[in-house]
């Protein structure tokens, strides 16, 4: 498949230029683009072999539902039967913005978006063209991130396309993604918000606005977030998770890299050094980067620091330990 290339710029999205875009997606085709959180692989939420493609073109596992991404709140009515109260006010606290809300699922959506269960996952972006493409469209967008399935989600033009050329009929340049890891996943449908996945959206976020709120799906004994078993943000290069930066100490190695907070540059000691920047939100708009950065200079072994289990930290460390598999030193 030859993919067709448009940039557009976010701080004044052209709406005719999208328009073609939004045909793409109109008429069953594939259209990677920028959100705030990662590039992600859309088509149309109501054309299931459209959305088959999205599988197709990651090589995703099928039993692994996928987000639908709405431009205004009105539309969550067209993927979820009702929405509770405490849904609504996350919503209303959190959208547009990285936090998707999973409901109960009407049947009009396709049993291959949700990959058969119940419930619809709903997110509405914050991303001036990631809200164009939709409301242009004027269809949920079921889209997961642009990647081939496995390896870290594309926060950058080049990365998308390094993963997707060939795959998809189009992908939109609207530059670097501001957040850099997926968005908080929260399941609605019973008594208490449950967060399956964290992302910027914190579970203190939660709990201000709903007043009750906890972490389950992989925290709990039976994943209910059905992606999660499956391997993730894997580079091609061997990841250290470092628990101790204080205390650790890598032998000058060729092909090793150190991923830290910059007031840990002098631990790299003559190996590559990869600043994670100074907070937590600068690390997370780095780390998938970093680690796709690793394996294009031929990096073989990264050592990244664990950051602290709270606030967006939470997040971090989640896709740095699936990328360790388990390597944590
Ligand atoms: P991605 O689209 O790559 O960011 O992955 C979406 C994540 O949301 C996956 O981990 C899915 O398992 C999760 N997800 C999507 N829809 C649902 C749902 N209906 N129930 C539980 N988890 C979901
Ligand atoms: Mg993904």
């Amino acid at each position: 498949m030859k993919t067709a290339y448009i940039k557009i710029d976010p701080a004044a999205p052209d709406e005719k230029a999208l328009k073609e875009a939004a045909e793409c997606i109109k008429h069953g085709g594939l259209v990677a683009f920028p959100t705030e959180t990662v590039y992600g692989l859309g088509a149309d939420t109501f054309n299931p072999d459209a959305v088959k493609k999205i599988y197709t073109a990651k090589g995703r596992p099928g039993d692994n539902p996928l987000i639908s991404h709405i431009a205004d709140m009105d539309s969550v009515l067209k993927l979820a039967q009702y929405v509770p109260e405490d849904a609504k006010n996350l919503m209303e606290e959190f959208w547009g913005g990285p936090l998707t809300i999973i409901l109960k699922r009407r049947k009009e959506v396709p049993d291959i978006v949700s990959a058969g269960l119940d419930t619809v996952s709903v997110r509405m972006p914050s991303h001036s063209v990631a809200n164009a493409l939709i409301r242009i469209a004027g269809t949920p967008i079921a889209a997961p991130s642009a990647n081939l399935s496995g390896s870290p989600s594309p926060t950058t033009f080049e990365h998308c396309k390094a993963d997707m050329d060939g795959r998809v009929d189009m992908i939109i340049d609207g530059g670097d993604c501001s957040i850099g890891v997926e968005s908080t996943v929260v399941d609605m449908t019973g008594d208490e918000p449950v967060i399956l996945r964290p992302g910027a959206v914190t579970l203190e976020d939660i709990v201000r606005v709903c007043g009750k709120g906890m972490f389950g799906g992989e925290y709990a004994d039976a994943p209910k977030c059905p992606g999660m078993k499956y391997t993730h943000y894997s580079p091609d290069a061997e990841v250290f998770a470092v628990n101790d930066m204080e205390s650790f100490a890598a032998d000058k190695k060729d092909g090793t890299a150190i991923i830290a907070y910059n007031n840990y540059a002098h631990i790299a000691k003559g190996n590559r050094f990869y600043s994670a920047g100074d907070t937590d939100t600068e690390y997370a708009a780095r780390l998938f980067y970093l680690l796709r950065k690793a394996d294009e200079e031929g990096i073989k072994t990264i050592y990244a620091q664990l950051p602290e289990n709270k606030g967006m930290g939470t997040a971090i460390r989640n896709r740095l330990l699936k990328s360790a598999g388990g390597r944590i030193i």
